[in-house]
């Protein structure tokens, strides 16, 4: 028998961020080395964590890049984005659900393009906190390191985070992972992981409808069809009826059990990223971007109206476009994505806007291809090929 989930411990969802090659990798790895030699972890080495393949997931896995720890104060689950080709497609879907981030930089070459990027999109989804680590103590001088920390603290003001106030860890992840230099080694680590038990968290809504965004969809050989993902609001327990919708579908299921990092919950709060048992569904039934909530609760849309805003040149990396109606583009949520279209002009109502310009902001309708499941607050980001050309933040729903 699997051992019961305690609740002793605050679940809190964080992960890594960064430029490419800052060490976003190295540092989960030490960290997880920290904190088993304190019994609050198993070690995951590198290679665990940048290769895990999802095949490789057995029984309830979360997420293939995610690993779980403990210290003496909270439980965390954390995502460290795998460096894939369409990265910031994958740092959105991690950070979805990220309460806060580590951001990580490289004392050799200080913030970059990406750490921007980054930036921007963490404080787009939503995450209000972070905790810097500067890697690579080893490899920089001290006058160097103070460089790198000012600007960092510039650059957190700029897009909206406390320069200020941010806790700064200065170390060396590898130096940590190979036992080297316990100054900027482990050491380092210690204080990351104290700023993490520290870092301030949003309040859980534990008492709106339950909504649960699917991240992953398993079949589990004698068990049946397992969903797993982060529970946006409320609680969920044994024998909800549940309706799962998106993508123009609607399904009706019941939850039979529920498990988050191999423990049984006897129920599922908001902020636990957790697996679903579900019943009478097949895995190809289900994908991610769908949504289970409550029996007769919320309904999916497929119009929206949006505070719309453009990136300009000046931005990190996007393409300056403007928006225009009658347009087709394609608006990438916390999980998924789907073409969408500005309505022509004379199907947009009075005071929606008929063009956002790069650099500005106003308000769009928007019609997607198909129904999804959208709620007043939700943000997402506006895509053109591979380019972020904008960000979007859901104001209302119309059907
Ligand atoms: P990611 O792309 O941000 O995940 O970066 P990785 O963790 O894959 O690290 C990129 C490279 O930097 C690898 O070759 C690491 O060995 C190296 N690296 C990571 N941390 C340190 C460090 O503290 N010091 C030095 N000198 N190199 C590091
Ligand atoms: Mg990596």
């Amino acid at each position: 028998a699997k051992e019961a989930h305690s609740r002793e411990r605050m679940h809190v969802n964080i992960g890594t961020i960064g430029h490419v090659d800052h060490g976003k990798t190295t540092l989960t790895a030490a960290i997880t080395k920290y904190l088993s030699e304190k019994g609050g972890a198993k070690f995951y080495s590198y290679d665990q964590i940048d290769k895990a393949p999802e095949e490789k997931a057995r029984g309830i896995t979360i997420n293939a890049t995610s690993v779980g720890y403990e210290t003496d104060h909270r439980h965390f689950s954390h995502v460290d984005c795998p460096g894939h080709e369409d990265y910031i497609k994958n740092m959105i879907i991690g950070t979805s659900s990220m309460d806060a981030a580590i951001l990580v930089v490289a004392a050799t070459d200080g913030t970059m393009p990406q750490t921007r990027e980054h930036l921007l999109l963490a404080k787009q989804i939503g995450v209000q906190n972070l905790v810097v680590y500067i890697n690579k103590a080893d490899a920089a001088d001290e006058e160097m390191i103070e460089l790198v920390e000012m600007e960092i603290r510039e650059v957190l003001d700029k897009y909206g985070f406390n320069g200020d106030e941010t806790p700064i860890v200065i170390g060396s992840a590898l130096c940590a992972l190979e036992d080297k230099e316990p100054k900027i080694g482990s050491e380092s680590i210690e204080k990351l992981v104290e700023a993490l038990d520290n870092v301030p968290c949003p309040d859980r809504d534990l008492s709106s409808p339950p909504v649960f965004p699917i991240d992953t969809v398993h079949s589990i050989a004698g068990r049946g069809t397992v969903i797993t993902g982060c529970l946006k609001q409320g609680t969920l327990k044994k024998g909800d009826a549940l309706e799962i919708s998106g993508f123009g579908k609607s399904m009706k299921t019941t939850v039979t059990s529920m498990e988050m990092f191999h423990k049984i919950l006897d129920r599922v709060e908001a902020g636990d990223q957790a697996g679903l048992l579900i019943k009478n569904l097949k895995r190809e039934d289900l994908r991610r971007g769908m949504v289970a909530v409550k029996s007769g609760t919320f309904k999916p849309t497929r119009g929206i109206v949006a505070t719309i805003f453009m990136l300009s040149k000046k931005e990190v990396t996007g393409r300056a476009v403007p928006l225009v109606s009658g347009k087709d583009v394609s608006i990438l949520f916390k999980t998924w994505s789907v073409n969408t279209r500005c309505p022509a002009d004379d199907e947009s109502e009075d005071g929606a806007a008929k063009m956002v310009m790069p650099g500005e902001q106003g308000s769009m309708k928007m019609v997607l291809r198909v129904p999804m499941m959208i709620m007043k607050g939700d943000r997402f980001t506006i895509r053109m090929g591979k380019s972020t050309v904008g960000t979007g933040m859901v104001t209302d729903v119309y059907d």
